[in-house]
């Protein structure tokens, strides 16, 4: 194990407490900045030793210092969770970045993570996919794409335009895609949420990687539909959050790279 896993680690679950404090705040319309956090319960500003990512929420045995009304074990576990992601990225591999340094992938993996993440937890929450992080996350996309191109081969624009390309790919195809849901089941199988962080992902890991990311998304959402049903834990016509797989698909396409999936489909 390297030291800067560690600190990938560390910096991940950082990442996720922040991520814990959006996810609380922007359903409620409230600022994401300000003010600290307080106890949901009793109002107490809660102190920065109190509020350290997982350790804290161990140390207060889940249980607010000042009330003792319980603290959600979903704060430790989206902390850790968005770690570990974080810190996967030291081994990733994404195809269309593939002839770059190790760092900037590292790093752009990271806010990719983040937004997915964020996005995924929204989803599957509320059905919500904000479009200030959908569209965020696009234009953050492409703007790190265009960084590369202006790093690397001033004026000649391949990464921005590949990336350019496949989010319009994204859009097209996922509104493509719900009509044909609509016609075959005759309702909405689909939001424009899903269209616009299709277009996000596509951003992000190229037209091959969104495509591979798509054909992923519904090969696991079927799955899960298929176990809900026999396992009875879902109900026939059950709105499903597939936005949570699209999230999680994009990110194991970045993880991974597309030559694994394109062995697995052809
Ligand atoms: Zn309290």
């Amino acid at each position: 194990m390297e030291i800067i896993e560690i600190y990938l680690f560390v910096i991940g679950c950082s990442i996720g407490s922040f991520i814990n404090v959006v996810i609380y705040r922007l359903p409620l319309n409230q600022s994401i900045v300000y003010p600290n956090s307080s106890c949901t319960e009793c109002n107490t500003k809660i102190k920065w030793f109190d509020n350290l990512p997982i350790i804290s929420w161990f140390l207060l045995r889940g249980k607010c210092r000042a009330c003792k009304s319980k603290i959600s074990l979903s704060y430790p576990i989206v902390a850790l969770s968005t770690g570990l992601l974080v810190w996967l990225n030291f081994y990733s591999n994404p195809t269309i970045y593939s002839q770059l340094p190790a760092l900037i992938i590292i790093i752009y993996g990271t806010i990719l993570c983040s937004i997915l993440i964020t996005l995924a937890i929204l989803d599957f929450k509320y059905f919500w996919l904000p479009q200030a992080i959908t569209i965020g996350g696009l234009i953050v996309g492409i703007s790190c794409s265009l960084i590369i191109d202006l790093s690397n081969n001033f004026g000649q624009f391949s990464y921005a335009l590949y990336s350019i390309t496949a989010s319009l790919l994204g859009i097209v195809l996922f509104y493509l895609l719900s009509y044909v849901g609509f016609k075959i089941f005759n309702k909405p199988v689909m939001g424009g949420g899903d269209a616009k962080l299709s277009a996000l992902i596509g951003s992000w890991v190229g037209i091959k990687g969104l495509l591979i990311t798509i054909w992923l998304a519904f090969v696991s959402a079927g799955i899960f539909v298929i176990l809900g049903l026999l396992l009875k834990k879902i109900k026939r016509n059950e709105r499903i959050p597939f936005g949570v797989f699209l999230s999680f698909s994009g990110l194991i396409v970045w993880y991974f790279g597309n030559e694994i999936f394109l062995k697995l489909i052809f």
